[in-house]
């Protein structure tokens, strides 16, 4: 009945969110409001933890990718999993920090690293770089010698994963603008490079093949094209790779018409691919690193809106308008995505309407969805939207000066404010 197996109709007919009632939370915080089951949170880290333990015996390190939900207390709750996180800004890194986060366990990504935040991560001593360019590489160097360190780095590769085969995967190929490129030897060259400066301590590759995927193929295939690399710098340059990072993009459940395989099937596939080749061709199992970021956050949360107007334009469509939109989650204005709503306060009610819900910004495009099967709706209701937890909060704005929402997390069955609603005079703290 739900996309998520936290979500629930209560006694009271309401919906409820890791048991606690969302009708409730509407009230208590206002709308939008968007709410997050930590509870899930930590369960899915377990989740692919646990598959990393059961199928590579413990020889990897899962990461949180936080550009799908940053904010210091998920910081935390990653810490107190013992997981590790990417990090993709000074932004994000500054944030992990602050909240306290080992980032020894960290790894930088991007294309365009600033040079404050190369020197940064070398300041507060992030476990891997992961490098993403050559003109990325030089910098790094100097900086870290003018430092007198040495820095340790991941280079960004894309495996070129057939993208005729496997059209879902989307920045594996060459024309992508992350990384460095195999088929060309582009790869290979910025190896040799890397192992040539001093200040540099190449310890290994990643690759991330796109996001979104719901089945195995695309990333037991990058893993066989991963190691077939490993295997050419051992012979061609002696060079033993330590990590493997495969990247995230592990895909969840929408709507109806998702249908993602368990996590942990993921490692399952992977590890066995990894496992065989090795022991097929003489090779050190690399320690693995997977990161996680729509998976672990987005299947967590919802957003709650209050319904305004409702227009009925005859015979075209019905128009349900709500107090956010494209400001708390952009997805659908860039991407048209798809989500599942439901009227927070007639759960258990069947959903006999389709309708647009609307957002209140100045676009015509400022949907949630359109054709949306949902409960017969009035002003005043609560609409939920599930699945929101990820890509939401993170990609919000405050176009036409609208206030970011709350976020509350639920966990036990009780509920607390991990970032506050944003205030009119915040709008204004920047303002001269
Ligand atoms: C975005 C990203 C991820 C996470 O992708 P999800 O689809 O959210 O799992 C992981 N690694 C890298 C390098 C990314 O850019």
């Amino acid at each position: 009945m739900f996309v998520s197996d936290n979500l629930s109709v209560n006694k009271q007919g309401n919906l409820a969110i890791g048991g606690v009632d969302t009708v409730m939370l509407a009230k208590k915080y206002g709308t939008p409001l968007y709410v997050m089951d930590e509870d899930r949170i930590r369960r899915d880290c377990r989740i692919f933890q646990k598959s990393m333990e059961k199928y590579y015996d413990g020889q990897g390190l899962v990461c949180y990718a936080s550009k799908a939900f940053s904010c210091k207390e998920i910081y935390r709750v990653m810490q107190s999993e013992n997981m590790g996180i990417d990090v993709v800004s000074g932004g994000e890194l500054y944030t992990a920090i602050k909240a306290g986060f080992d980032v020894s366990k960290a790894c930088f990504h991007g294309n365009n690293k600033t040079n404050e935040e190369l020197q940064m991560a070398l300041e507060y001593g992030v476990g891997r770089i992961v490098v993403d360019n050559i003109y990325e590489m030089e910098t790094l160097n100097r900086f870290a010698a003018e430092k007198g360190v040495s820095a340790p780095i991941l280079l960004r590769i894309k495996p070129g994963v057939d993208a005729h085969t496997h059209n879902f995967i989307r920045t594996g190929q060459i024309d992508s603008k992350f990384g460095f490129a195999l088929e060309t030897g582009e790869a290979f060259d910025a190896v040799k490079k890397a192992l040539a400066y001093e200040n540099l301590e190449l310890r290994g590759l990643h690759c991330h093949i796109g996001s979104q995927i719901l089945d195995t193929q695309g990333f037991t295939a990058a893993a066989e094209v991963m190691m077939e690399f490993i295997k050419q710098l051992k012979t061609e340059l002696d060079y033993e790779t330590q990590d493997l990072n495969l990247g995230g993009g592990f895909g969840i459940c929408y709507t109806e018409a998702d249908d993602p395989i368990p996590y942990d099937e993921y490692m399952k596939d992977v590890a066995q691919v990894i496992n065989g080749f090795c022991e097929a061709n003489q090779i050190k199992r690399p320690f693995i690193l997977i990161e996680p970021g729509r998976s672990i956050a987005a299947p967590a949360g919802i957003t709650l809106y209050t319904v305004g107007s409702k227009k009925i334009i005859p015979n075209i469509r019905t128009y349900v308008s709500v107090d956010g939109g494209m400001c708390d989650n952009p997805r659908y204005i860039l991407y048209q995505s798809a989500y599942d709503a439901l009227v927070a306060n007639k759960a258990g009610e069947p959903k006999t309407e389709r309708v647009t819900i609307a957002g209140k910004c100045c676009e015509s495009g400022d949907l949630v969805g359109e054709n949306m099967p949902i409960q017969p709706c009035e002003p005043g209701d609560i609409i939920a939207v599930c699945a929101t937890g990820a890509y939401n909060y993170s990609m919000a704005s405050n176009y036409n000066r609208l206030q970011k929402p709350a976020v509350v997390f639920v966990s036990g069955g009780t509920d607390r404010v991990v970032i506050q609603r944003e205030t009119l005079d915040d709008l204004m703290r920047n303002d001269i």
